[in-house]
Order: structure tokens, then sequence, then C-alpha cells
């Protein structure tokens, strides 16, 4: 196999990224400038000194800013440029069938990114995902259109990637172990978690992530929505899913076939490795991670995640079970409870019950459409505020 960096298979590798301005997105701007892959367009929500860089160092032809006072200002600054400013909630969406490049890598937090995920597949793109939001919100409505359009979700999200790494093509797993690591609040029980911070929980053990998804390791909903995530990617019910809580994050997921023979996929925890591989698969190919040396990591153990305390991990089971609008809501209760706790109107462990809460009387809808799913969202936001209030 060819090893060079500079001769991986060109064809159609140029890459929209949206989210550039985030912890995926940052991290695949690097890898991008390692790989040497073209970035054509980039968009965000609202960092233009980041965007300024990213337009002054790669070139985009396209940059898409949802807040418009933003983007006015970023016209202005890059006005120098060849740069196209879009603007306005809607154009990371607008952005993907305006720019060269067969590859969209979606890196946009929370359920604002499902449209951007829902039009990639339309214009036949391949999709690296990583906003797993869109998967919790619309999995069936998002697989079934990728199944339609013969377009590719590749998953990377470090478990599903590990998962994705550890199939074998040819038979189907009987069960798929993701690993978690926990988060820092791994052993305390409930009262200890009424008094925890946003400064406390944004210090994650192992991975430095953007805010939102650092709060929902802390609270285990981050591995919820992981299992929602991989029963749509690898087509798998709730019951044959598994979490472990592995603290080292060494190991990032495992499959077990039905022989019981178990593949572990590891190495250090580094998204990079994730990243590169949704970008060069099916190759490999030098990366930026560093060497995993298993005689310094003293040991990797294995326990049960608290299921009593962190309720919302039983909870996401139970949204998947019942399916229709229930993961909707569930997915945005959680983005509007971690929102009140930002801005110190909600206790951490008032997460759980208020998103839980706002879960009790979900209506039926057993198909949605998408209507029906940014009806449910918005229903669920409103009554986690209405809660709080
Ligand atoms: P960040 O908060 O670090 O970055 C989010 C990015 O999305 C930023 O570029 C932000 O722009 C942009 N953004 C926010 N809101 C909008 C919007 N409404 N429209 C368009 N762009 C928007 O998040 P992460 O990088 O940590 O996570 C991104 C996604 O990847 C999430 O879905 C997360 O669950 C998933 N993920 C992240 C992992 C990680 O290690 N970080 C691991 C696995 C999955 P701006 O900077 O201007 O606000
Ligand atoms: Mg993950």
């Amino acid at each position: 196999m060819d090893n060079n960096n500079n001769n991986i298979n060109r064809n159609n590798e140029k890459l929209i990224l949206l989210g550039s301005t985030g912890s995926i997105g940052r991290q695949t701007v690097e890898v991008c400038k390692n790989l040497g892959i073209q970035i054509t367009a980039i968009a965000a929500s609202s960092n233009i000194k980041l965007l300024e860089e990213q337009i002054r160092a790669f070139s985009p032809a396209f940059c898409a800013v949802t807040n418009e006072k933003a983007a006015a200002e970023l016209k202005i600054a890059v006005a120098d440029t060849a740069v196209k400013i879009l603007s306005g909630p809607d154009s990371p969406r607008a952005l993907i069938s305006l720019a060269e490049g067969g590859r969209v890598l979606n890196a946009i937090t929370g359920f604002a990114g499902l449209a951007s995920t829902l039009e990639t597949i339309k214009c036949r793109k391949t999709l690296l995902l990583a906003n797993k939001e869109s998967l919790v919100a619309a999995g069936n409505m998002v697989m079934s259109a990728a199944r339609e359009a013969g377009v590719k979700v590749l998953p990377v999200d470090s478990e599903h990637c590990a998962i994705w790494q550890c199939l074998d093509g040819r038979n189907k797993p009987s069960r798929l172990i993701l690993t978690a690591s926990g988060g820092p609040f791994f052993g305390m029980k409930r009262d200890k978690l009424e008094k925890i911070t946003p400064e406390d929980a944004l210090s994650h053990p192992t991975w430095n992530m953007g805010p939102k998804i650092t709060i929902d390791s802390a609270s285990l909903m981050n591995k919820g929505l992981e299992v929602i995530e991989a029963a749509h990617l690898f087509d798998m019910p709730g019951d044959k899913i598994d979490v472990v809580v592995h603290r080292q994050s060494i190991i990032h997921s495992m499959v077990e076939y039905d022989d019981m023979a178990v593949i572990a996929q590891l190495s250090k925890p580094d998204m990079r490795l994730c990243i590169q591989y949704a970008l060069t698969y099916p190759q490999r190919t030098h990366s930026l991670t560093p060497k995993l040396d298993l005689t310094k990591i003293a040991s990797l153990t294995f326990d049960e995640p608290d299921m009593e305390t962190f309720t919302l991990l039983p909870l996401a089971y139970r949204a998947l079970d019942q399916g229709g609008v229930f993961p909707v809501s569930l997915n945005a209760a959680n983005e509007a409870a971690v929102s009140l706790f930002f801005d110190r109107k909600l206790s951490f462990a008032g997460i759980f019950d208020t998103v839980e809460k706002a879960m009790a009387d979900v209506p039926v809808i057993a198909s949605p459409t998408l209507d029906d799913i940014i009806s449910a969202d918005s229903l669920a936001r409103e009554k986690t505020a209405a809660s709080v209030k």
C-alpha cells in the first residue's frame, strides 16, 4: 500500500467543513493540512476572529456565518480576499450545493446541524458526521435518505469510528460495546452532583471538547446520545448495545460476534485519528496521533455505568426503544437544559430532572415527518424553559 501522504487517492477529495471554528472543526483543519486536503468552504456561528484566520490560511471559496451581525463584520474584515460570505441561520446548508467538494464534514453542534446533514445527502455528497444530534433527532430519516441516494455516512464520533474499524464487512455483530470515560463525576452520587458548577463540569479527564458535549459527557447524556447514534449507524436494537465505563479512554469501543470473539480498537484518545480515518478510508496513512505505549498505561479498567444516579443514560435507551419523536424531545430538552445550566439557572443534577420532566408527555408520533421533528424540538425546548421558570 502507498504510504505517502501526497499520494492518497485524490478523487473528489475536496472538503466542505461545517463548524470549522469548534473543537472538531479546528482538528479537522490540522488533519487536512497534514494530508494536503483542500477545504473549499467553511461555516460557523459567530467566531469571526478564527474564521478570518482560516480564510487567510487556506482560502476557502465560501464561508457561512449564521449570526448576521458577525457575518457583516467578517465581510468587511476580509474584503481584500476572494471569499464569498453567506449569512443567516440557513447559510451552512446553502453552501453545500454551492461549494466544490464531494464530501462534507458536519461538526456543527446540536440540532442546528440537522438541515446540513439532510442537504449533504440530497446533494449526494459523502457525509462525514460528527454532529450526532442529527442522528438522534432524525436517525431513521437520515439513514433511509442516505440509503436511497447511495450516500455514505461515515462516523467521526470516536466510539462509532472504533466500531466501524472493528467490523469485518461479512458478519453482523451480535453486540456493540460502547466505552465511556465516566466523566469527571464518576463514582459521585446525587447529593454531590447538586453542587457541581459549570467550571467543574467543563474539566473532562481524558478528552478536550466543545462546551456542550463536555457537559453531556459529565452527565452521561453523551453516552445516551451515542447509543441512539450507534443504533442508526449500525442498524442494531438498543438491547444489543451495551455501555461500559473505561476510565482510561484507550479502548474506544468494541464489537462482539456470534462466536463470542470481541474485537476492540485502541489508541491514545485523539479525535484527529477518527477525523483522519473518515477522510482517508479505506486507506490508512501516517497520522498526527501519538504512539500508544501500553506498558506506560498501568491498567485498563472496566465498570458498569451508574444508571441509578446518571438517569439520562437509561432515559436515552427508553427514547430509542419508544422511537418516534421521543429521541427528538430528549435531545432538545437536553440542549435547552445544558444551556440553562451554563446560565446558572439550573443545577447540574437539575438537568436530569428537567429533561425527564420535559419527556413525560411527549406526543406519540410513530413515523414523524421533518415538520413533526422540528415542532417536537421546539416544544421540548419550550417545556424545558417553562419548567425552570
Ligand atoms: P464546539 O462547540 O467546539 O464547536 C461547534 C461548532 O459549530 C463551532 O464552529 C460553532 O461556531 C458552530 N456552530 C454552533 N452553532 C451553530 C449553528 N447554529 N449553525 C452553524 N454553526 C454553528 O463543538 P465540538 O466541536 O466539540 O462538537 C461539534 C459536534 O461534534 C457536536 O455535535 C459533538 O457532539 C460532536 N462531537 C464532538 C467531539 C469532540 O471531541 N469535540 C467528539 C465526538 C463528537 P462558533 O465557534 O462561531 O460558535
Ligand atoms: Mg464520542
